[in-house]
């Protein structure tokens, strides 16, 4: 008899809760459950598709070994698999130390599958090179966040958003990235709630706009900042909020006086009217929400300008009130999780630090180790662990759960690092993908609706999902090769964990009296009450949003206003190069379609890559739509047919993200992408860069 179990949806950070009907052996339905918060029963296009990726040709159902680059792999047992892993790790540990090794983690792994392998990498191999997707995704908002309010996590819940008179929307295409959420808050612009976006391109989102500011890529601090300045200047500012709550402010103003209104509209690209017209909403509005997303976090800038976001909210007193605050919205179904557990290279579990010796004795004790094992350097971030394994210093990549030969910025030269690297583990539940064709070792992946686990979404609420069907052929849960291999290495004390629940037990316990405390959590509190919100102490009850009271988790108990000028980027537009380059998704993909590109339905509404560019410039260059083009920056060559289309501004062109080397040659825009950063969150500036566009 079927019956309906409560999963998630795998795509984006919006965390959309599913019911799933199964006999046992099929899913029979997907629908979006009515009483998770996230959705309140929507589903979009992908979400009430995901049944149609489980069971496809390109699943990877059993272990692989391959002897080089360039070779075919052949079909092993789980156990031969395993013990090539843990013999290679190994070798390479005894020859060249821990820092020769690397893992490079998802934002799509469960919280549990996050946790034990950063465990794994941080506790028992001794090496912080343990990096994530979540570096290309939201590593800037999440720094931001820590910076200004002292945690990451945003103050604002999806119940916001029926609350909220106006939306002010900067990098964020929500209409087609989170579409379920934009669904919510066009039902609000339908009731007469006011909506500003600024984005070069006039996307879906920017057609419910009241305002859009049409940007140029690069400038949104530029703008920030002027919309600060015009709120000081009107008088606007919440002066018993910033005196009793924040600091920083003396600086913050100090700065403002270098954003006049014509300096801003000239940089921006702007006309001064519409950054006004902008303005009287988001200045006047008090219940309003600001989302941002990849627009801003994939820039030099992601970290200030995710400071300035924040500034606008701190300063009015906009913040910890219903209806009113800022909202990272995420890319990832996970990346919360993940960055809760530590993922990252300069992090350990409830958000601390590797580089802090109290939060390295911290997690030693509740890891049980001997003083001064965690490793005080922080270790490389995904861009610089590729260029270590291009210099050979890195030897050795476990890849769990992502793309990287796909997603990375700049492919030419994470191609090159991964033919070099002498042992590459991947583990996911699909092959072929562009990365798995340099993997020694391939562990075939359980799906999440083949295990069960947590993820922790956009607004920080964690939610149990069960396992709907088994898994395929040996696929198994991505905690289960963690543990295996952990194992075969010897590492019996404190990885050998029986069920994914035993590992949330530890992750939770982690996180007592941290910032995102969720040492109140367990599987059966999850099960019986539904998702729940962080922070969730032991014995305590639930806040429905955080810093309600003005009290911020930093050291003062106050929030910080930031003064952050403009970062010039290094590559600008020039003879050689004279078009801006800008990236993101479409409504019916996602990331790099290993799962998507498997529905027939999704990829008859979303067909093919393309370069959208406006008809002034495809005039110049003599194109029409369907015109095949190259499009080459200082590292390389992506080729896409030209889409004419006027809702992009002149001098910039984009191209989806999801089409890559699978697809067709050069068909990814990270063959030209950059892999500059920002200074602070070290996230790849992917949102913008020169290129030339040619006619082939
Ligand atoms: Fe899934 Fe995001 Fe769509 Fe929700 S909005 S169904 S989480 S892809």
């Amino acid at each position: 008899m079927a019956k309906e179990i409560p999963t998630l949806c795998p795509y984006c950070g919006v965390g959309c809760g599913l019911l799933a009907s199964t006999d046992g052996e099929r899913i029979l339905r997907i629908r979006g459950d009515p009483k998770h918060p996230a959705n309140l029963g929507r589903v979009c296009p992908k979400g009430g598709t995901v049944a149609a990726t489980v069971n496809v040709a390109t699943r990877l159902r059993h272990a692989m070994l391959r002897d080089g680059f360039g070779k075919a792999p052949s079909v092993v047992p789980p156990g031969a698999a395993i013990r090539v892993a843990a013999e290679g790790i190994d070798r390479i540990l005894q020859s060249h130390g821990p820092g020769a090794i690397a893992f490079y983690l998802s934002g799509q792994l469960t919280t549990e599958a996050q946790y034990i392998a950063t465990k794994f990498a941080k506790a028992y191999l001794r090496t912080n090179h343990c990096d994530s997707n979540s570096r290309l995704c939201m590593a800037s908002a999440g720094a931001g966040m820590k910076l200004s309010l002292g945690s990451d996590g945003p103050p604002t819940v999806y119940a916001d958003i029926e609350l909220a008179d106006a939306f002010f929307f900067i990098g964020s295409n929500a209409a087609e990235c989170h579409p379920v959420t934009f669904e919510r808050i066009r039902k609000r612009i339908d009731k007469g709630a006011r909506c500003v976006v600024a984005d070069p391109r006039r996307t879906p989102t920017a057609e419910s706009a009241t305002v859009h500011l049409p940007i140029r890529p690069g400038t949104d601090l530029t703008l920030l900042n002027g919309l600060m300045r015009i709120i000081r200047d009107r008088g606007l500012l919440d002066a018993r909020y910033i005196e009793q709550h924040t600091e920083g402010w003396e600086q913050l103003d100090a700065i403002l006086d270098d954003y006049p209104l014509n300096v801003v509209a000239q940089r921006c690209g702007l006309e001064e009217a519409d950054i006004l017209s902008a303005a009287e909403i988001i200045a006047y509005t008090p219940k309003l929400i600001t989302f941002w997303t990849m627009g801003i976090n994939q820039s030099l800038q992601g970290t200030f300008a995710s400071n300035a976001i924040i500034n606008l909210h701190l300063a009015t007193g906009r913040i910890g009130k219903p209806g009113a605050g800022p909202f990272s919205l995420t890319g990832q179904p996970n990346a919360m999780g993940g960055r809760d557990v530590g993922y990252m290279s300069h992090m350990l579990p409830g958000q601390r630090s590797v580089a802090s010796e109290k939060d390295r004795a911290d997690m030693e004790a509740v890891w049980g180790l001997k003083p001064g094992t965690i490793v005080s350097e922080v270790g490389h971030d995904a861009v610089r662990m590729f260029d270590a394994i291009d210099r050979g210093e890195i030897k050795a990549l476990w890849v769990i759960g992502s793309n990287p030969a796909a997603s990375m910025p700049n492919l030419p030269r994470i191609r090159s690092a991964l033919e070099k690297c002498e042992l590459v583990i991947v583990q996911d539940a699909y092959y072929p993908t562009e990365t798995t064709k340099y993997a020694h070792v391939l562990l075939p992946a359980a799906v999440n609706l083949e295990q069960e686990g947590t993820y922790c979404n956009s607004e920080r609420r964690v939610t149990l999902m069960e396992q709907v069907v088994p898994p395929p052929g040996d696929a198994k849960p991505d905690w289960w090769w963690v543990r295996e291999i952990a194992v075969a290495l010897g590492f019996r004390k404190g990885m050998q964990f029986e069920s994914s629940e035993q590992i949330f037990d530890e992750f939770a316990r982690s996180t007592a009296g941290r910032p995102n405390d969720q040492s109140g959590m367990h599987y059966k509190m999850l099960r019986e009450l539904g998702p729940q919100l962080w922070p969730h102490p032991s014995m305590a009850r639930a806040n429905d949003r955080r810093y309600v009271d003005g009290i911020y988790p930093t050291a003062t108990g106050k929030a910080r206003l930031w003064a952050r000028h403009d970062i010039s980027p290094d590559e600008k537009p020039n003879a050689d190069f004279p078009m801006l380059l800008t990236t993101g998704r479409v409504l019916n993909q996602w990331h790099t379609r290993t799962k998507t590109g498997q529905v027939e339905q999704l990829n008859a509404l979303d067909p093919a890559p393309y370069l959208q560019i406006h008809p002034q410039d495809a005039d110049e260059l003599g194109l029409s739509t369907g015109d095949e083009v190259t499009i080459s920056s200082r590292r390389g060559t992506a080729r896409a047919p030209v889409l004419t289309d006027d809702t992009i501004s002149p001098g910039v062109v984009f191209m989806p993200i999801h089409w890559n080397e699978l697809w067709a040659q050069a068909a990814s825009p990270n063959e030209a992408t950059s892999d500059q950063t920002d200074p602070v969150s070290f996230q790849p500036a992917l949102k913008c860069c020169a290129v030339k566009v040619a006619k082939v």
